[in-house]
């Protein structure tokens, strides 16, 4: 099919290069980001293909249903960025990735839950610059600490598998349990009972009318003292501001972020010649105990390796058969979002 190939990056590039062999699809590349501006990029291409901070609310899509558009392939597995409504009365299906690899987003969750315990980010500057001196760099055992898992689908159950390795007592919240979960040990609760046990929290939720700013100031409120706080799910679970006002009232102890509510004007770009513009994603950056990561939880090349062929074996099932098993549709979605 005739695809137009939004916000590539060089990596993914090859990939597309090397799987396309056997798809044998018409691909074009380009940089530019989908936005109604570049909407009319896409004449004459059956499929637009898009990443999580393309734009595809419904002006978008009208646009790119005016072009010929027939298909928007996602390279990801959330799709709270569509607006599925105005997709579905212009006709165009919608096709994503629903799971690539919860072993990255997890390792990475990991990551950042043991760099920010240990200080490894302060440790690895210090001892370059010659400085070997301990102070401020104590941690605490992960052994024997209680987490909180909010989200125990694909992504949390691998945190979930991971953090029992460690010997954490597993809280568990979410919509409906996962028995896979519970066969690890954890313990499901209701978000009071986890917010006020747990001493790291880790989201791994869809964003959704009923997550959006899930952390803020109420739920940090009911934290213990010292809390760690990881989200590699989507911004929106946390309200920025809250989480700005209790680091700098020690309330939380550290915060890892990989993902952040305004993000679509920064992530996946080198903007290290510009000055940044957004106060509160500056201002997080200043604090020793928050380390933010661009997006990059998904970024093994194995999850790159399946998103690629996943998207392109959608694009083939939707030429062949007209539908794909991949396909998302408006009632499955809670409310449009602007995030990834
Ligand atoms: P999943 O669908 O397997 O699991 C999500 C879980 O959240 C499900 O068990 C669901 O029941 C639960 N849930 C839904 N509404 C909830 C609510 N209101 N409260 C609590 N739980 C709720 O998804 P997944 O593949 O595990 O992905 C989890 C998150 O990770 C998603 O937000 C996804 O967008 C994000 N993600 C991030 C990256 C990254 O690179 N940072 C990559 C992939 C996915």
């Amino acid at each position: 099919m005739k695809t137009l190939i939004f916000s590539t990056q060089d990596y993914e590039r090859p990939f597309f290069e090397t799987l396309n062999k056997d798809h044998g699809h018409d691909l074009t590349y380009i940089e530019a980001q989908l936005t109604a501006d570049t909407a009319s990029l896409a004449r004459d291409h059956a499929c637009v293909c898009v990443f999580v901070n393309d734009t595809l609310d419904a002006e978008t899509i009208e646009l790119l249903a005016e072009e010929g558009v027939k298909l928007i392939a996602l390279r990801s597995a959330g799709f709270n960025h569509v607006d599925l409504e105005a997709a579905g009365e212009h006709g165009l299906k919608v096709v994503r990735v629903p799971a690539y690899s919860p072993h990255a987003v997890a390792e990475h969750t990991l990551c950042l839950m043991m760099a920010l315990n240990r200080k490894v980010h302060r440790a690895y500057n210090r001892v370059r610059e010659g400085n070997f001196a301990l102070n401020g760099l104590m941690g605490f055992d992960v052994h024997g600490k209680t987490v909180g898992i909010i989200g125990t689908g694909k992504i949390g159950e691998c945190v979930a598998e991971i953090l029992k390795g460690f010997g954490c007592r597993l809280l568990g919240f979410d919509v409906a349990k996962n028995p896979d979960c519970e066969k690890l040990g954890m313990e499901y609760t209701d978000l009071d009972t986890l917010f006020k046990a747990s001493d790291i929290v880790t989201l791994h939720c869809p964003l959704t009318p009923d997550t959006e700013h899930l952390i803020d100031e109420q739920a940090i409120g009911k934290m213990k003292k010292g809390v760690q706080i990881v989200n590699t799910s989507r911004g929106g679970v946390v309200d920025t501001s809250a989480v700005i006002q209790a680091l700098k009232s020690e309330k939380i102890g550290s915060l890892g972020l990989d993902v952040y509510e305004e993000e679509g004007d920064f992530f996946f770009r080198n903007l290290s010649d510009k000055v940044i513009q957004d106060d509160q994603l500056a201002r997080l950056l200043t604090f020793p105990n928050v380390i933010v990561t661009g997006h990059q939880a998904f970024f093994t090349h194995e999850a790159l390796h399946a998103i690629v062929e996943t998207t392109l074996a959608n694009i083939r099932q939707v030429e062949k058969d007209g539908e794909c098993e991949n396909e998302v549709f408006a009632e499955k979605l809670v409310k449009p979002d602007s995030e990834s």
